[in-house]
C-alpha cells in the first residue's frame, strides 16, 4: 500500500512585484509505500519544499491530486493530520516555551489525551532531556532541530515527514538525527525527506526520487539509482 501517492500534481506561484509566474511543481506522480525511508533529492529551487508544504496543507496545490493512503487530503484534510507529522525547514519555534511545554502544547492540540502522551519518552529519544526547561533562545540549532522533530511525533504519526533535516546541522548532530530517523522508521513509521545532499540521501534512504526544476526526473530503490548514476 502506498502511505502517499501524487497525481499530475501542480503550482504555480503567482508572480510577485511584476516577477512572471514560477511554475514550481510541472505534474508530479510520485507514489510513496508504505514503510519506506524515502528521499526527495534535488537542488535548491527544484520544488521539494513546495512539495512538502502541499502535503502539510500550507500550499495550495494549482492542480492535480495527493492522498494518503488512499484519502485525498483536500477531501479528507483531518485524515492527512492525524496521519502526517511534519518537520518544517524553518526553525521557528516559540521563544518563551519550554521543549516540555511546547510538547504539551502540541498534544493538546492534537488531541493526545494526556494519559496517553509520551513527552518525556519522545524528548529522551531526541536527546533533549537535560533541556526539557530551558527556553529557547538558549537551544542551539541542532537542539531546535530535534525539538522540532519530537513535536511532530507527539500524535504519533504513520508517516514522518522532514523538510531538509540536516540543513545547518553540524556533523555529530546530523549522525544523531540519522540514528533516530532509523529508529522511527524500525518502530514502523514511513519516512519522507527531502534534501540536497546526495550523502544523506544515501546514507539513509532506501528509495530515492530526484527532482528538478518542479520535475521528477529519476525515480528508484537506492540501489538501483545509484548503479545508473
Ligand atoms: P526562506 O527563508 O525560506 O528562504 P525567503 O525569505 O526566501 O524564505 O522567502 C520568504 C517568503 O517568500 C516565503 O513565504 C517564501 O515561500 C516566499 N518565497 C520564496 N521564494 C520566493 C520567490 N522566488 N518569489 C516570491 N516569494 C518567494
Ligand atoms: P526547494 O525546496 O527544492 O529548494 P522550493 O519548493 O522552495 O524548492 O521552490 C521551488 C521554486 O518555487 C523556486 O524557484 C522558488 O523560488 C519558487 N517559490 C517558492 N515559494 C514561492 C513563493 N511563495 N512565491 C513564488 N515563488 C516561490
Amino acid at each position: 500500500q502506498n502511505a502517499i501517492e501524487a497525481r499530475g500534481l501542480e503550482k504555480t506561484y503567482r508572480g510577485q512585484h511584476g516577477q512572471p509566474p514560477k511554475h514550481a511543481l510541472k505534474g508530479i506522480d510520485l507514489a510513496i509505500p508504505q514503510g519506506s525511508i524515502f528521499g526527495l533529492l534535488g537542488p535548491n529551487g527544484a520544488g521539494k519544499s513546495t512539495f512538502i508544504n502541499i502535503l502539510a496543507g500550507l500550499v495550495m496545490k494549482t492542480a492535480g491530486s495527493v492522498s494518503i493512503w488512499g484519502f485525498d487530503i483536500d477531501r479528507n484534510p483531518r485524515n492527512a493530520r492525524r496521519s502526517i507529522g511534519i518537520v518544517p525547514q524553518e526553525l521557528n519555534l516559540d521563544p518563551f516555551f519550554t521543549p516540555r511545554e511546547a510538547m504539551e502544547i502540541q498534544a493538546g492540540l492534537y488531541g493526545v489525551p494526556k494519559r496517553a502522551r509520551k513527552t518525556e519518552e519522545i524528548l529522551a529519544a531526541v536527546g533533549l532531556t537535560d533541556k526539557a526547561e530551558a527556553y529557547a533562545r538558549s537551544l542551539s540549532g541542532g537542539m531546535r532541530r530535534r525539538l522540532l522533530v519530537a513535536k511532530a511525533m507527539v500524535h504519533s504519526p504513520p508517516i514522518l515527514v522532514l523538510d531538509e533535516p540536516t540543513a545547518g546541522v553540524d556533523i555529530e548532530l546530523r549522525a544523531q538525527l540519522w540514528d533516530y530517523v532509523r529508529q522511527l522508521h524500525a518502530a514502523g513509521t514511513t519516512i519522507v525527506l527531502t534534501t540536497h545532499y546526495l550523502e544523506e540521501a544515501e546514507e539513509l534512504c532506501d528509495r530515492i526520487a530526484i527532482i528538478n526544476n518542479g520535475e521528477v526526473v529519476a525515480h528508484d530503490t537506492k540501489d538501483a539509482l545509484l548503479r545508473r548514476l
